[in-house]
């Protein structure tokens, strides 16, 4: 057989391996079962492609989306790979089936919930299958922030077939690797991590003050190719519109639009130079451009995992990108609402984590990267030099007697009103709302100063961030979990000093 570098250079064209590629090559070539954490970019693919085409028999590969199936498949081909995959969009089933029994498949891509079906199983005992690679491995485990129930169905298969087992992942912390390896039965030696530091890309998590103005200047310090990832489609719509007037070329991208428009939307992103797409998370998968040199979230990500792969899809040419994150306190509160009402109650536990890790990002006063690079297992420094606190060193604040007054005024008004109402109570705002409602008689009516009052946003929405404070339907705040603590001063408050103060008050921030 021809030595892997010569493999790797005839198949791919590449002069060398990455990163841990050739590790997990060399492990899936001497049959041992490995799961493979490598992040997006690092070339996951090439770890099953390259010994599909080595071995004999066909790799069948597990991948849960199909328009990701068709764009490797399309991709294996252009290297002369021979590669099909059996879906529900496939037309060539016959030939497919034909082809893979008599051993002329390099690799054969299929979705979970096909690949366990008997028809499946049968067609599997009838050919030589090489390896088994697991794609976006992450979905087997509830702990995974993708879990698709079909991947738990999977142990039975691979126990069967015997052949050697590469799972493949981007995103998993600690506790979804050891779901992984346990659910689809690879040892825990079997274990392959590649680093997960971004170093070129500089991050930046601030509150959202006035999205549009927060957007125009990035548009205007970064005329390069950038993504601007939005929680509603008709968010997309409005942000790429607000950039066109701003003289930027800018596209919207979701699942709403017209097949053709997406596809040209993207192609045209893909092809340019300056352009801007304004996107819901659909969007980046499986694209490969190089030089997107920023990304920025109008709203919360749905974990860090998913933050640490949309970001990851900027400077991946190694150039100088940033990751902008803008985020409010609805956000948390708009996630927390949807957990406890639309998440299965045995999964709410996982998800909160989720959050509370997601909070403890947006909230850090400490260097981005560490807490990320910590997030995925990793000992990283304790300051990376290029993110915005480790530029700017937030000088932080003890809140917790603020934290305290609005906590009790939630409670003395019985947990119904919102935080502007609130803060009209602290600061003693006799109107005719409060008076109606006969809070200007309250203990807690008029005990805050001005220059505290300038703080009851930021800290309600640490607040919120944290669970202490949760927002129901209809704006109004009552207590979380983590509200009696801080009460009780058990728990004390610190937040960032916010960066700019409300309109009409004097300047706080510490640059
Ligand atoms: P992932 O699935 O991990 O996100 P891909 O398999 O899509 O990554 O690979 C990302 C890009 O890196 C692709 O353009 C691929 O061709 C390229 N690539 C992969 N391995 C190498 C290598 N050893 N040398 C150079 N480029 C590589
Ligand atoms: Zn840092």
């Amino acid at each position: 057989m021809r030595p892997l570098d010569q493999l790797l250079h005839d198949i791919f064209g590449f002069s060398s391996f990455r990163g841990v590629q050739e590790e997990v090559v060399m492990r899936v070539m001497q049959a041992r079962d490995t799961l493979a954490v490598m992040p997006t970019g690092a070339g996951k693919s090439l770890c099953y492609q390259l010994p599909a085409v080595a071995l004999d028999g066909t790799a069948i590969v597990i991948s849960p989306l199909i328009a990701l199936m068709q764009d490797q498949v399309r991709s294996a081909r252009a290297n002369g790979i021979r590669a099909a995959a059996l879906t529900s969009m496939s037309e060539d089933w016959r030939e497919t089936q034909d082809r893979f029994q008599s051993g002329e498949l390099d690799l054969l891509y299929v979705a979970p919930e096909r690949a366990t079906t008997d028809g499946f199983g049968r067609l599997l005992e009838q050919a030589r299958i090489s390896l088994f690679a697991v794609d976006e491995a992450h979905c087997v485990s509830e702990w995974g922030h993708d879990f698709r129930p079909d991947y738990r169905l999977l142990r039975p298969l691979l126990d069967h077939f015997g052949a050697p087992r590469l799972a493949l992942t981007a995103t998993a912390d600690r506790r979804t690797r050891a779901d992984i390896l346990n659910q689809l039965g690879i040892a825990e030696d079997g274990l392959i991590v590649a680093g997960f530091d971004r170093p070129n890309i500089r991050y930046h998590v601030v509150p959202r003050q006035g999205l549009p103005a927060q957007l125009k200047a990035l548009a205007k310090a970064h005329p390069g190719p950038g993504i601007v990832y939005c929680p509603s489609r008709a968010q997309t719509e409005r942000v790429a519109e607000k950039m066109r007037a701003e003289g930027r070329s800018a596209a919207p991208y979701h699942a709403g639009l017209d097949k053709t428009v997406r596809a040209a939307n993207q192609e045209a992103f893909v092809a340019s130079e300056d352009m801007l797409v304004a996107a819901t998370i659909a969007f980046g998968m499986g694209i490969d451009k190089p030089d997107v040199r920023f990304i920025a979230h109008a709203g919360l990500p749905k974990s860090i995992e998913a933050y640490y792969q949309e970001t990851g899809r900027a400077g991946r040419d190694g150039d100088p990108a940033e990751a902008w994150l803008f985020w409010g306190a609805e956000d948390f509160a708009r996630a927390r609402r949807r957990i406890e009402s639309e998440v299965e109650p045995a999964r709410r536990p996982a998800e909160r984590d989720r959050l509370n890790a997601l909070a403890a990002f947006v909230e850090a006063a400490t260097c981005r990267r560490a807490i990320l690079l910590r997030h995925f297992g990793e000992d990283p420094p304790e300051r990376c030099g290029n993110c915005d606190n480790c530029l700017h060193p937030p000088r932080t604040i003890d809140v917790t007697t603020i934290a305290q007054k609005i906590l009790s005024a939630a409670f003395r008004t019985e947990m119904r009103f919102g935080i502007a109402y609130l803060a009209q109570v602290l600061g003693g705002d006799d109107n005719e709302k409060v008076r109606m409602n006969g809070h200007h008689a309250l203990s807690v009516f008029g005990i805050m100063d001005g220059e505290e009052l300038r703080f009851v946003r930021p800290v309600a929405r640490s607040l919120m961030a944290r669970d202490a404070l949760r927002a129901d339907d209809y704006g109004g705040l009552s207590f979380g979990p983590g509200a009696k603590a801080i009460l009780k001063g058990e728990q004390a408050v610190e937040i960032a000093m916010p960066p700019r103060p409300p309109r009409g008050s004097r300047r706080v921030s510490a640059d």
